[in-house]
């Protein structure tokens, strides 16, 4: 039986890794070693990550919300404290603030760089504010440099923006702060699952590396726990593949850049001529650490239609992201619904995360252009 679709191009798609000979090396390495969990992997990759983000400290652990939640523990959050935070973003950043039974208030986004717009924060802290929770989206840096002079506890979503440099100098994860890293297989650096706190504080590494393993000190004996943990540790397994990723960081993020690049020149005249809005520039010496490629459709258009007309002809696209104050388990906990925060509903209800990989090659950049361009003008 033969079809139209069987015989189209293959698919493009949403995301894909780049693992190589290293990765397998390192990976057999570890394996042959016996020590799959707690040797000398795991405190190798946290040395080769910290130095690459130049951050003094750094802490593997088992995902990028596991480093969240022990990001927010270690910044002194609980019972009944008020985080601010976006509402536009992966729902882990809001969900760790409800772990530690603290309330989640949202403020609006900059509608250019899509992050927590510092006014709305200034407006949002009452006495109960412990903590903000900044999430630098898609990569693009968010204003700490304001956000900074509230003098209140930070803790960094830096999940979507390895590689990417706050305008007044640090990369993003190098102010001091705890700033959290994500490595599920979509992201700039993969270990399949797992995540990496960096921090300028070494009592906070302290109390994060044994939370992280159930609250036991480091020269402690198995038996005995001074506090409350989990296990959100990282194998060495995971730990040698972050290792070798590591190694071809500065290449990838590069290869991601010059994807970004043909697709701003691909996308250029459909965005002049209907309204299409790309991802913005980097502006006033902010630079993106490129994860995505997301673009926000023109109003006339349904955004649902054009992923499915994507689809139609092999482009691999989703929805990204949905706004946090609009899922049911916040509407029905928080009491939160639509009109609450207008710039970020009306960007999450036209954003569509293109393809977008370090391996991407222009052709198939061009062949999902002219899939938007198509889906756009009929
Ligand atoms: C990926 C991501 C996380 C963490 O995800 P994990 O799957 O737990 O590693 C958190 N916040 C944002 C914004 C993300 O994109």
């Amino acid at each position: 039986m033969s079809d139209a679709s069987s015989a189209a191009a293959e698919d493009v798609p949403l995301a894909q890794p780049v693992l190589g000979a290293e990765e397998e090396a390192l990976l057999l390495e570890v394996l042959r070693s016996g020590y799959l969990s707690l040797g000398p992997t795991g405190p190798r990759f946290e040395r080769d990550f910290a130095a690459f983000v130049g951050a003094p400290h750094a802490s593997a652990v088992s995902s990028g919300t596991a480093g969240l939640h022990l990001a927010i523990r270690a910044a002194g959050v609980t019972d009944g404290d008020e985080v601010i935070t976006s509402p536009f973003s992966f729902v882990a950043s809001a969900n760790v603030i409800a772990y530690e039974r603290a309330t989640p208030v949202f403020a609006d986004i900059d509608p250019v760089t899509l992050n927590v717009d510092p006014d709305a924060v200034a407006a949002a802290i009452t006495d109960r504010t412990t903590a903000l929770l900044p999430v630098h989206i898609f990569g693009y840096p968010a204003d700490l440099p304001t956000l900074e002079r509230h003098g209140l506890p930070i803790v960094e979503d830096a999940c979507e923006a390895l590689g990417a440099r706050h305008r007044d100098g640090p990369a993003v994860g190098a102010r001091g702060h705890a700033a959290v890293f994500g490595f599920y297989a979509n992201k700039q650096l993969t270990t399949g699952e797992g995540g990496m706190i960096t921090l300028g504080d070494e009592q906070a590494k302290q109390r994060i590396d044994s939370e992280r393993n159930q609250g036991r000190a480091p020269d402690m004996g198995w038996l005995d726990h001074d506090r409350l943990g989990f296990n959100y540790r990282l194998t060495d397994l995971q730990s040698a593949i972050g290792i070798a990723q590591v190694g071809r960081l500065a290449g990838m993020l590069a290869d991601r850049a010059k994807v970004a690049g043909w697709y701003r020149e691909a996308l250029a005249p459909l965005a002049a001529q209907t309204g299409l809005t790309l991802p913005c520039e980097d502006s006033g010496g902010d630079q993106r650490g490129w994860f995505v490629f997301v673009v926000q459709v023109p109003h006339e258009h349904d955004r649902d239609d054009v992923i499915r007309r994507l689809r139609a002809v092999g482009v691999q696209s989703k929805p990204y992201l949905p706004a946090i104050h609009l899922m049911s388990f916040y509407r029905e906990t928080y009491g939160m619904r639509e009109g609450m925060f207008p710039v970020c509903e009306d960007v999450a209800a036209r954003s569509v995360a293109l393809p977008f990989f370090p391996a991407m090659t222009q052709a198939q950049v061009e062949r999902v252009s002219l899939a938007l361009t198509s889906a756009l003008q009929s």
